[in-house]
């Protein structure tokens, strides 16, 4: 199966006051097509950094980016993040408070005619078993419903590559454990691509086809459940 991301040691640095602060370093993973990748890891060992790199907003300071044979990033190319065909579910990502469900997820559907753009929104609310929602807002979701929202919202777009950041840390633990299942199957559903980052183990190995543990901006192992359907 081909890979559809590929990191060949890569190296991530903020600029701090004293110059610049590797956060992260010769960090390679490849993940074929498809597959659900995790990234598993204390907080501040460089999980979010990493899903920035991939999304392109933060430069590579060393090393390379792919999304299949495509260079994304190095210290001599940066595709702008709108041209990357890369999405995102952060969990501090809010929906959008005054527009309703199908409303946020359209938003990224704007430049569709009426008609593809609705019939789409309705593919998508139906993916997360919401087809009854549209018409309601956030305020009128409970919180695991309004991640379902938000997961269909990255996904109308279709994205070559899902970056989900912690989507379910806000969430009570029963809908937590309910929702990576029901997340998982979205995703296998739709053939979808995507890297999950995490310090939850459980939901790492509930979630993910394979697994990455970091420790201090580096990958440890990258290990393949890869044979799982
Ligand atoms: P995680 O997502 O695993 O909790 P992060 O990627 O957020 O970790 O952070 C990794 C390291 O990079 C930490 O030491 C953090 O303090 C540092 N860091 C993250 N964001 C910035 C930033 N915008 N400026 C400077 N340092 C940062
Ligand atoms: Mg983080």
């Amino acid at each position: 199966m081909s890979s559809a991301l590929r990191l060949e040691g890569v190296r991530i640095a903020y600029e701090g006051a004293r110059g610049l602060h590797t956060a992260v370093d010769n960090f390679s993973m490849t993940l074929e097509a498809g597959r659900i990748g995790c990234l598993l890891g204390p907080s501040g060992c460089g999980k979010t950094t990493v899903l920035r790199a991939i999304a392109g907003f933060e430069p590579v300071r060393a090393g390379a980016i792919f999304l299949g044979e495509l260079p994304l990033s190095s210290p001599t190319t940066h595709v702008p993040p709108e041209q990357r065909r890369v999405g995102m579910m952060f969990q501090e990502y809010a929906l959008f408070p005054h527009l309703n469900a199908t409303q946020n997820v359209g938003f990224g559907l704007r430049r569709l005619a009426r008609e593809e753009r609705d019939a789409k929104v309705a593919a998508m609310l139906a993916l997360v078993g919401l087809q009854d929602a549209g018409e309601r807002y956030p305020h009128e979701l409970s919180g695991g419903q309004q991640q379902r929202i938000a997961l269909a919202r990255a996904l109308a777009p279709a994205p070559a590559l899902l970056l989900l950041d912690e989507p379910f840390s806000n969430l009570d633990s029963g809908t937590r454990e309910r929702l990576t299942t029901e997340v998982r199957e979205i995703l296998k559903a739709a053939g979808q691509t995507a890297v999950l980052v995490t310090h939850n183990e459980a939901e790492a190995h509930a979630m993910a086809d394979r697994i990455g543990v970091m420790h201090n901006g580096r990958l440890a192992r990258w290990s393949g459940q890869a044979e799982r359907a």
